[in-house]
């Protein structure tokens, strides 16, 4: 039997819905794809670890038995979601052709070594989604396990489908594209893919994100797909038709390797890039921040509290200052900085608290 191999091609797409909910959704879903001509590899959920109890929770064997049938009927590769060594050993059964851990799994230690142990020697290649939180060693961690049991570096991958996030941003799980850069530094043989959907929570911006992936070079994107998006089981608000997906991924323009182009435009391309998406983090903090300043401001005013309390401000400015040699920003910069946010936070605590 040819082995599906990671890496053959770039950029790789995966598409297919969120979950396998019934054989006709799975198969027809599967086989428009499939007919579209852009896709790489299938994909389904049949294990669904869902936030609340009570939602979704997959079909189960059913839908390794349906994407086994899509897999016969396109001729294309399929990709499952496995949590447990009991999922690997069904997902292995099937033939599955790649295996992926979910966001919710990577966290777990435990999880992440079971699974691997029931995965190494079978040659299947697995892809790890980062975990819920910004945490680069744990996303690390699940690697180490996998390459710990014998798994080699070519049969895995990562995904970067985004961190949870206290508070509103445009997308439901922020991308905060620069942990995504440190994980590709650190493993910088394995292929990494962007999963726009889960990142955008709504399809409205899955256009922009993988854009976005492409022109940071990621390898390829996973994306999801449904025949009837608003009758979905789950994540229903991001996922495309076949045809909107096949819109999508032919309208991604993969900057090409600049072979002929001095290597120092490529790297000057890429730290301006990497620069735009962190000044668009760093100002959107600033935003957040602000708006914080003023909920401050509206409390006092309940209280009759004065604005300036230095003691607090003080205590703010030392616990920055002392990280001076940590962060590696001297601290006149953040002095200055510190300065300017200061004044604004006060600007917008006085605008609340004597408006009209
Ligand atoms: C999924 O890919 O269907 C999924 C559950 O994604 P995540 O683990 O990224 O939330
Ligand atoms: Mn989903």
């Amino acid at each position: 039997m040819n082995r599906f191999q990671l890496g053959t091609k770039r950029p790789m797409i995966i598409a297919g819905p969120c979950s396998a909910e019934t054989r006709e959704q799975t198969l027809d879903t599967c086989t428009q794809l499939a007919a579209t001509g852009v896709v790489d590899m299938l994909r389904a959920g049949v294990w669904k670890p869902r936030t609340s109890p009570g939602t979704f929770e997959g079909v189960g064997l059913k839908g390794l038995a349906w994407m086994a049938e899509a897999k016969r009927t396109t001729g294309l590769p399929f990709g499952v979601e496995v949590a447990s060594k009991a999922h690997v050993e069904a997902a292995l059964e099937f033939e599955a052709d790649c295996v992926w851990i979910g966001a919710r799994t990577t966290v777990s230690p435990f999880a992440v070594q079971e699974i691997a142990e029931a995965l190494a020697g079978s040659g299947v290649a697995v892809l790890i989604k980062n975990p819920m939180n910004p945490d680069i060693d744990l996303w690390a961690g699940a690697v180490k396990r996998f390459m710990g049991v014998g798994i080699a570096a070519e049969n895995i991958g990562l995904i970067h489908r985004g961190f949870s996030y206290f508070g509103h941003s445009r997308y439901r799980n922020a991308p905060m594209w620069p942990l995504a850069f440190e994980m590709r530094s650190r493993f910088p043989e394995m292929m990494m893919i962007c999963d726009p959907s889960h990142m955008a929570g709504n399809r409205e911006y899955i256009a922009e994100l993988s854009q976005e992936a492409a022109d940071l070079r990621y390898d390829g994107l996973i994306v999801e797909s449904h025949i009837c998006p608003e009758q979905a089981l789950s994540d229903a608000g991001q996922q495309l038709v076949p045809a909107e997906l096949e819109r999508l991924i032919r309208g991604v323009n993969w900057r090409k390797e600049a072979v002929d182009d001095p290597e120092f435009v490529g790297e000057l391309a890429r730290f301006r890039d990497e620069i735009d998406r962190i000044d668009a983090e760093v100002f959107g903090l600033l935003s957040r921040r602000m708006k914080v300043s003023e909920s401050i401001g509206r409390v006092k005013k309940e209280n009759d509290v004065a604005i300036l309390q230095s003691s607090r401000w003080g205590a703010i400015k030392e616990r920055i200052l002392s990280q001076s040699d940590g962060l590696g920003l001297s601290t006149e910069f953040l002095t200055a900085i510190l300065e300017a946010v200061h004044l604004e936070s006060i600007a917008r605590q006085n605008s609340v608290m004597n408006r009209g």
